[in-house]
């Protein structure tokens, strides 16, 4: 019996309590590997992130969540491949642990890489610490499971490149390099136009939803264009009077590293409008210039993002935008016309904040817009959104001060 007052007892439990602590899994030092006997997880991809991690059982694990440098904004990605290492492996178990952040985005999987679907919310259960315990069946074939679709740098080259293809008379250019020495690649369509407007994504690597929303948004400009002048008017007007310069991707070292936030340079891009720190954000700053340099004209800002909601940050009242009011114009007749995303409309005082949308807007007096989709919009209600957006842009600058057209 235990004499829990006695010496030999206390030895007794403390042998007891070392044994205890000898069995619980220990979590592994290595971090982008975990294995159970049954399953495998990888993160050995572009876009993948896993932390440290630790084996409960045959079906069950626990991985860390961890970012790349700290403080940062609560974006928590992960990325990872998982395999079944015999046929009938049946369910995996994963739990997402957090620390002192929160999941967020529900779990995208794919069997290819190209094709996700979100997981249903019966194979989600998130704890009130904010943990998420994640069931998957991987299979030997594997499964890619992640916080939102892996849209990876490699998707932009291809994507670029058709585009290029599409419009040879647009210019593909490769404007400066990441800190790691990625090429930060651009399209400039209509390069001798007077006027440009500029779209620019993916600062901060998890928002794939305003990625979409500029693949989509440009890709309805250039299909606009190609029939705009089958018959002379405004909009023919238009789009030989302005040229698009588009950067989808300016954090491409995040992107591939799977990073919540910031740069390889621990830095948030969209806070360094001004300071002009790192690589990615000067070499838009220069390309606009160099624009701006020959005589030609930034005529409007899109900053593409994704956050908790749909909204549409712009200019406040006390900084007026030349063309005026712009923005709300533009916003009104997208939701006339059926925007199926219904958009908050947050007009913001101008501030140094250090963003995309405050330093065009300051430097240039043009309209700048954060153009933010939600986490979790509808990806088709997305591109229908994103296509009546551009067709209400296009309408509403071709509408601007008729008879002085720079054409
Ligand atoms: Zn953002």
């Amino acid at each position: 019996m235990w004499i829990l007052g006695s010496s030999a007892g206390r030895a007794l439990l403390f042998a007891a309590a070392l044994a205890a602590l000898a069995f619980a899994p220990a979590w592994s030092a290595q971090q982008g590997h975990c294995a159970t006997g049954l399953f495998t997880l990888r993160a050995d991809f572009p876009g993948a992130r896993l932390g440290p991690c630790r084996t409960i059982g045959l079906r069950e694990l626990e991985v860390r969540i961890e970012p790349e440098d700290e403080p940062i904004n609560p974006s928590p990605w992960y990325g990872f491949h998982a395999h079944a290492t015999e046929p009938g492996a049946g369910t995996l178990s994963i739990r997402l642990r957090y620390g002192p952040y929160e999941h967020r985005y529900t779990p995208k999987t794919s069997a290819d890489g190209a094709v996700w679907r979100a997981l249903p919310a019966s194979a989600v259960t998130v704890s009130d610490e904010g943990d998420a315990v994640v069931r998957v069946q991987p299979g030997q074939g594997g499964l890619f499971v992640s916080a939102q679709e892996n849209i990876g740098n490699d998707r932009y080259e291809a994507w670029l490149n058709a585009l290029a293809k599409d419009h040879p008379d647009a210019r593909l250019m490769e404007i400066g390099r990441s800190v790691e020495g990625r090429p930060i690649r651009a399209l400039h369509v209509n390069p001798e136009a007077p006027r440009h407007l500029l779209l620019l994504g993916r600062q901060h690597p998890p928002e794939v939803t305003g990625a979409l929303a500029l693949m989509s948004f440009v890709e309805r400009l250039l299909a606009m264009r190609r029939k705009a002048c089958t018959q002379p008017g405004p909009t023919c007007a238009f789009f030989k009077g302005h040229g698009f310069m588009v950067a989808p991707n300016l954090n491409p070292d995040g992107v591939a590293r799977g990073h919540w936030r910031h740069n390889v340079g621990g830095v948030d891009l969209n806070r360094d409008w001004g300071p002009f720190t790192q690589p990615e954000t000067q070499a838009v700053r220069d390309w606009v210039d160099d624009l701006e340099a020959t005589g030609q004209r930034l005529a409007l800002a899109l900053d593409f993002h994704s956050t908790y909601r749909n909204v549409f940050y712009v200019q406040d009242a006390d900084s007026p935008t030349e063309p005026p009011d712009f923005a709300r114009r533009w916003s009104t007749r997208a939701t006339a016309a059926g925007n199926p995303v219904p958009f908050e409309y947050a007009p913001r005082p101008l501030t140094d904040l250090g963003t995309a949308k405050n330093y065009f807007h300051a430097r240039f007096g043009v309209p700048s817009i954060t153009y933010e989709l939600a986490d979790e919009e509808d990806r088709a209600a997305i591109a229908a959104s994103a296509a009546i957006t551009a067709d209400a842009l296009v309408a509403t600058l071709s509408e601007e001060r008729p008879g002085s057209s720079p054409l």
